[in-house]
């Protein structure tokens, strides 16, 4: 027969998954000597048992008993004994917290005898009335579904007639009798006597709190497994509502919000937790609890001390007392904010709890990120205009604008207000302090390149209704023209009307060399600890990086170089006709003279991100889009030929390129002449490239640098490929004087290519993942449909978890990965092998390079702290 109960004293707080994350940390507690009130817990598996049959597991309840018989003995009280009953509170407890979210039951063992029996051993009828009508309301609502509003109306009329100093005995056993006939009216029976009966259902309808809707959602958004099931955890119970000198309280060893030592918790006399959730009456602060109970207050001193000294961290702590007697309810790691995650690691660090290896696993890369950015002073915000995804996060606050021109042209900050965007808007999207956008995805354009910029961005709030021709938005009735003022948070998605108050990130001044380290705790905090990832991390972190300002932005905040220039970044704005030149040119002679233009520009370039990052690799992508994106939008371009043919007038140069557009055409342009094709296809394009690479590198040598260029094949599938490449520009390198040795590299960013890596590996000095391509044609997932499209509803229906655009696919991409490094490695050891793809800077993802043996990771310059944390986190 399986084991499905444990008493407190045989569990521990390993055993959470079993236990679930209470009855674990009460065990714990229990064998630490701490006044837990005796009880035992049902285990997760007992759970998942019951909810695969509907039934309890056999012998569940016989289990059960026999606990409840050590329980009784060890209280010298039996449930259901009408002289001294024995009273339990049942509790769900999962292996992770979720609060609130499944069912509890209190006061189990009350019925029309045990009430007296209560009310002689305490001397209290008051109470023990009160606990009656508390016991029928609660199981009325959990087992049964009652809406607890039917009971709290009869309270409350009760309470309104009873005067200040609450009801009576008399009134409370009347009180009774009415919540006994509401329960038989809408249930059909009886309320339960039987103790054994009420506390079988309360067990059952614990489990099947596991599946309630909002329990479900809960996960759903926390991304926690839905097969875990809850344990359930029955306890004899304590009373905080027995007088002045009970009462019941939360508390914690340090600040949750800062940090910061010393006592933090809540206390309230006289009353039960369930009391201070429905806000009665109001709290006081724990230090409150030196005046009105000190023998207590200090008793909980000393439990807290031991409590963090023994679970090394942060503790947060439920408690009750029972006429002087205190007793621990719960007990758990405490959630905290972003800051004080830092420096209360740094701090048990200093007080020798813990070792810096130890503090990096307290703190994520996504607590560093929230730290980055400026934040709005939410005290007295005006309600939100509107919700959407927080796509790239801070505070950004800007009249709105409608299009590129407009955020070019304004004066002062600006939020650039689009359906979606596309390359077009990248001008605007520069020019703006925000983006916010009515469609889209996290990894929407308006996401990545967002982020990639540093740009605050909402995305997908999908409430506003934009008509950019009129120059406004509007959310329901409320109409936003061009010109107001909006506030949007990039981490919450919320869209705020005016102007909100922002304060800005101490930790991003630091990082960004503004600010001295000392300059405040959590300052020093994130300076240690990152001091301690650079130290001891495998996993070199580098920048994408297409300008010189980007470049030193990188630098600055820790990157060792730049894993991907993307070199068409440089083609656009102004630039664009001159490629529009290269698109329409007639004959070899028209090419030359189109590539001869963009020369020298490319070079200029690339000199200053060079200069930017001396002594460091520069890994330089040679184009990879298609030609078509830097062409106008075939609508756009067919409604100016026919604009002008009505005049009567010659389309000229948009005719041809009209022509063009047409010609280039593509059902699939992702899949289609891009990457290495396109420079196949157009001989002298990445010759070109390579030169102004050469040419910029032999400047910077002659100026004294030390230029460390490489340049990189985008979209390679085959290694042929990659050797007509090379045959094409090594000659064009060969020819450049000065310019210092250049490594030639490939992405790996089609399965065929991770497939041969061997063979590629033959013909290349470096490897990066682009694994942004990677997982679109490994799963067949278009990156720039899928987010609007189905994504939702997979998530939703738990197909996935999350995209695995955000957060690299372990299983299969993944394993093209170690497939790559793998058969790379083997046909050339000293082959050098980097991530570029949006997941190098994603934490989870950065966990799962160093494992599968990267040699860096290489992100957007913002997230370059990120990444160095997470690749410190990864390597102790
Ligand atoms: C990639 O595909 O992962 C990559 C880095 O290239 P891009 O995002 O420019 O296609
Ligand atoms: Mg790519």
């Amino acid at each position: 027969m399986p084991k499905y109960v444990y008493d407190f004293i045989e569990g521990d707080r390993g055993r959470a998954d079993l236990l679930g994350g209470k009855g674990a940390n009460l065990s714990e507690m229990t064998r630490l000597g701490l006044p837990v009130p005796p009880g035992f817990t049902i285990s997760t598996d007992a759970c998942r048992a019951y909810l695969a049959t509907g039934a309890p597991p056999d012998g569940l309840f016989a289990e059960v008993n026999a606990h409840l018989r050590d329980v009784e003995a060890r209280l010298d009280r039996r449930l259901g004994d009408p002289r001294d009953p024995l009273l339990l509170a049942v509790r769900s407890g999962g292996r992770y917290s979720m609060p609130g979210m499944m069912d509890t039951v209190l006061d189990i063992g009350l019925n029309d005898s045990t009430v007296g029996g209560l009310a002689a051993h305490s001397g209290d009828a008051r109470f023990a009335w009160d606990s009656y009508r508390r016991l029928i309301q609660m199981f009325g609502r959990t087992v049964h579904g009652l809406p607890a509003e039917d009971f709290e109306r009869e309270l409350e009329a009760l309470r309104a007639t009873a005067g200040p100093a609450g009801p009576n005995a008399e009134q409370l056993r009347d009180l009774v009798e009415t919540y006994k006939k509401i329960f038989a009216a809408q249930v059909g029976h009886e309320f339960p006597q039987a103790p054994h009966e009420q506390l079988y259902l309360a067990i059952r309808s614990v489990f099947e709190s596991w599946n309630s809707q909002r329990a479900r959602l809960y996960r759903h958004q926390e991304h926690i497994p839905d097969d875990l099931g809850t344990a359930v955890n029955i306890m004899a119970m304590v009373f905080g509502n027995l007088g002045p000198n009970s009462g019941t309280g939360v508390a914690f060893t340090r600040d949750p919000a800062s940090g910061a030592p010393g006592v933090y918790g809540d206390y309230l006399a006289n009353a039960q937790g369930e009391d201070v959730v429905a806000g009665i009456r109001n709290t006081v602060g724990l230090p409150e609890l030196a005046r009105i109970d000190p023998v207590s207050y200090r008793r909980l001193l000393e439990i807290m001390a031991t409590l963090e000294r023994h679970y090394r961290d942060l503790c947060d702590i439920e408690f009750t007392i029972e006429r002087g007697r205190l007793w621990m309810l719960q007990t758990r790691v405490g959630k905290r904010t972003a800051a004080a995650a830092f420096v209360i690691a740094a701090q048990l660090v200093d007080e020798g709890l813990i070792t810096l290896d130890e503090a990096l696993h307290r703190v994520t890369g996504a607590q560093l990120a929230q730290l980055m950015f400026p934040a709005f002073d939410l005290a007295g915000a005006p309600r939100p205009l509107a919700v959407g995804l927080g796509a790239s996060p801070g505070a950004a606050v800007g009249r709105v604008v409608f299009d590129s021109a407009a955020a070019e042209a304004a004066d002062g900050p600006v939020i650039l207000v689009r359906r979606e965007t596309n390359p077009d808007d990248l001008p605007g999207m520069i020019a703006s302090a925000g983006v916010l956008t009515s469609r889209g995805g996290k990894t929407s354009h308006a996401a990545v390149v967002a982020r990639g910029m540093g740009r605050t961005c909402v995305c997908g709030a999908d409430a506003l209704r934009i008509d950019a021709e009129r120059g406004e938005f509007t959310v329901g009735d409320r109409v936003v023209r061009a010109g107001e003022v909006v506030s949007i948070d990039g981490m919450t998605g919320k869209v705020y009307p005016g102007e909100l108050p922002v304060r800005p990130s101490p930790v991003a001044r630091y990082l960004a060399g503004e600010l001295a380290p000392e300059a405040d705790p959590l300052v020093v905090a994130v300076h240690r600890l990152l001091g301690h990832a650079d130290a001891v991390r495998r996993l070199g972190v580098r920048a994408n990086a297409d300008s010189g300002a980007d470049a030193r932005l990188a630098r600055r905040l820790g990157a060792t170089g730049i894993g991907l220039c993307r070199t068409e970044h440089m083609f656009l704005g102004a630039r664009r006709e001159l490629v529009e030149r290269l698109i329409l040119a007639e004959g070899p002679d028209e090419v030359t003279a189109a590539l001869d233009a963009l020369l020298p520009l490319q070079r200029a370039d690339f000199v200053e991100i060079l200069t930017a990052m001396d002594g460091l690799p520069v890994t330089i992508r040679l184009i990879d889009p298609p030609l078509h994106e830097f062409l106008p939008p075939l609508h756009e371009l067919t409604a100016r030929v026919a604009r002008a043919e009505a005049r009567g007038e010659d389309p000229g140069r948009d005719g041809r390129l009209l022509r063009a557009v047409r010609r280039m055409h593509e059902a699939n342009p992702m899949l289609g002449l891009r990457g290495v094709r396109l420079g196949l296809m157009i001989p002298g394009l990445f010759a070109m490239q390579v030169r102004a690479i050469a040419e910029a590198a032999a400047q910077r040598r002659r100026d004294g640098g030390d230029p460390r260029p490489e340049i990189m094949v985008p979209l390679v599938g085959d290694v042929r490929e990659l050797r007509a490449v090379r045959a094409e520009i090594e000659p064009v390198l060969a020819g450049v004087p000065d310019a210092p040795e250049i490594l030639l590299g490939t992405m790996i960013e089609v399965p065929r290519a991770a497939l041969t890596a061997g063979e590629i590996a033959g013909a290349a000095h470096f490897f990066s993942f682009g694994t942004n391509d990677l997982t679109q044609t490994v799963w067949a997932f278009s990156r720039d449909d899928v987010e609007g499209s189905f994504f939702d509803a997979y998530l939703e229906r738990g197909i996935l978890e999350l995209s695995p655009f955000e957060r690299i696919d372990p299983v299969g991409v993944g394993r093209l990965v170690r497939l790559a490094v793998a058969e790379g490695r083997a046909a050339q050891p000293k082959l050098t092998i980097g991530v570029c793809g949006e997941h190098g800077g994603d934490p989870d993802s950065i966990a799962f390079f160093a494992d599968a043996g990267v040699d860096y990771v290489s992100c957007s310059p913002y997230r370059v702290p990120i990444a160095r944390l997470a690749a410190g986190r990864a390597a102790v």
